[in-house]
Formats: structure tokens, C-alpha cells, sequence
């Protein structure tokens, strides 16, 4: 049995002030929540959110990480610094990244063995882009991401988390259909089955893209849907608490 986990990025959004109420509310509201619940904000907030939610059962990611151990890496953060700040999770490959940032299969790939090696839980992201999905190409894409990033790993799969994202459903208000987010997460599973068939039943797969309140309980309904990878609904108290009762 899996259990489901909902993770909410931030993405660049909030103040000092902001991000103590968002998260000191979800803290508050822990008792209602049975599912796994992180909080990723940006790294100069990582410090103080950590100690905010000391001591709940609501745990920490970052939204991103070096590619590099340590050295002249200007405005970079390695996995060594995520861990002393507190963080279990780092999301890696967000679509963000991918495109606006250039970030390529193998950046992801170097990042997600160090966050791996350094006992960072990573949270992989993979998906089409709405061309990719019009031409019939979604299941290729995300096994090509899916492969560039976990094959031949020495390390567990069991230790990563993949969020399935499809990228035209991204901050849009477009939501996969239920059943178009499970095709593709039991398409997900059934590749990660050829890396380990043991595993693959293991591995927590996220949805993300525009989930809301209000659509949250029918995709986490779904047999490989184990919960959701959050950005805007994440920014408001209420609605991401409800969006973690509708994966517990
Ligand atoms: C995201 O950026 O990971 C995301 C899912 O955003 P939104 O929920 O706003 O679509």
C-alpha cells in the first residue's frame, strides 16, 4: 500500500511574512491531514519554514538543486546545503526548469544521483508538452525522461518520487481528464517496471496541473495516482488542506 503524498511548490512567490502564515496554517491544520504533506518553498525561505514546522509531521523540499558538490558554482545550492537546511525532498526537472531554464535530461539525471547519494528524496518530473501530446507523443516523452534519469542507477528506486506533469496543464486551468492522468501514470509504472518490477509497485507517482479543491478527490481516485504535486492551489491555506484531505 502505497501511502499518498502532497507536495506544495511555491515556485518564486512569498514574502517573509507570507510564507509564515502559509506555512504556520497547514502546520495548524496538521490533524487533518493523512497523507504525507511537503512544503517547498524558495531556498532564502527554506531556514525559516524549517522551523516552523519542527516538531509536526509536515516535512520540507526544495524546488531545485546543484548539479555540482561544492566550488565556484556562483549562485548555486548543493544537495549538502538542502539537507542542513532541513529539507527530505528536492523536486527535480520541473518543467519550469526544463524549459525556461534549458535545464537537458542529463542535468536532471546528475542532480537526481546527488540528491540520491546524499539521501535527498527526489521528486522527478516528467511530461509533454501539449505538441508532443497532439502529435501522440506523450508516452515517448516522459519514457525518454524517465530513462535519461533513472536507468542504471546503483540506488533505490524506491527512494524517488516521480510526478507525472503534464506541461499544457501547468499553471493553465487545464486539468488532464482522470482517466488521461492514469493512462499515462500506469503507462509510468509499467516503465519503471522494466527497471525493477518489485520496485515499480513502490514508487509513488504524483499528478500535477492545476489540481484544485474541487477536482483534487476524482484524479487522486485513480488506482497510480498517489497524490499531487501542487503549485497555485499550494498558495492558499484552505485550498491546499483540502487538497490533502482529498488525497488522505
Ligand atoms: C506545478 O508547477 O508543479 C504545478 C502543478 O502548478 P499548478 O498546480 O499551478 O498547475
Amino acid at each position: 500500500m502505497r501511502k499518498s503524498l502532497v507536495a506544495g511548490n511555491w515556485k518564486m512567490n512569498g514574502s517573509n511574512g507570507t510564507v509564515d502564515q502559509l506555512a504556520s496554517g497547514i502546520v495548524k491544520n496538521q490533524a487533518d491531514m493523512t497523507c504525507d504533506v511537503v512544503l517547498c518553498p524558495v531556498f532564502v525561505h527554506l531556514d525559516r519554514v524549517s522551523g516552523i514546522i519542527d516538531g509536526s509531521s509536515v516535512e520540507l523540499g526544495a524546488q531545485n538543486c546543484s548539479d555540482k558538490t561544492s566550488g565556484a558554482f556562483t549562485g548555486e545550492v548543493s544537495v549538502e546545503m538542502l539537507k542542513e537546511s532541513g529539507c527530505k525532498y528536492v523536486i527535480l526537472g520541473h518543467s519550469e526548469r526544463r524549459t525556461l531554464f534549458s535545464e537537458q535530461d542529463s542535468d536532471v539525471r546528475n542532480k537526481l544521483s546527488l540528491a540520491l547519494e546524499s539521501g535527498l528524496m527526489p521528486i522527478l518530473c516528467v511530461g509533454e508538452t501539449l505538441e508532443e501530446r497532439e502529435l501522440g507523443n506523450a508516452e515517448e516523452v516522459v519514457q525518454r525522461q524517465l530513462l535519461a534519469a533513472l536507468s542504471d542507477l546503483d540506488l533505490s528506486l524506491e527512494s524517488v518520487i516521480v510526478a507525472y506533469e503534464p506541461v499544457w496543464a501547468i499553471g493553465t486551468g487545464l486539468t488532464a481528464t482522470p482517466e488521461q492522468a492514469q493512462a499515462i501514470h500506469s503507462f509510468i509504472r509499467s516503465v519503471l517496471g522494466e527497471l525493477s518490477e518489485e520496485l515499480a509497485q513502490k514508487v509513488r507517482i504524483l499528478y500535477g496541473g492545476s489540481v484544485k479543491p474541487g477536482n483534487a478527490q476524482e484524479i487522486f481516485g485513480q488506482p497510480d495516482i498517489d497524490g499531487g504535486l501542487i503549485g497555485g492551489a499550494a498558495l492558499n491555506v484552505d485550498d491546499f488542506i483540502a487538497i490533502c484531505q482529498a488525497a488522505g
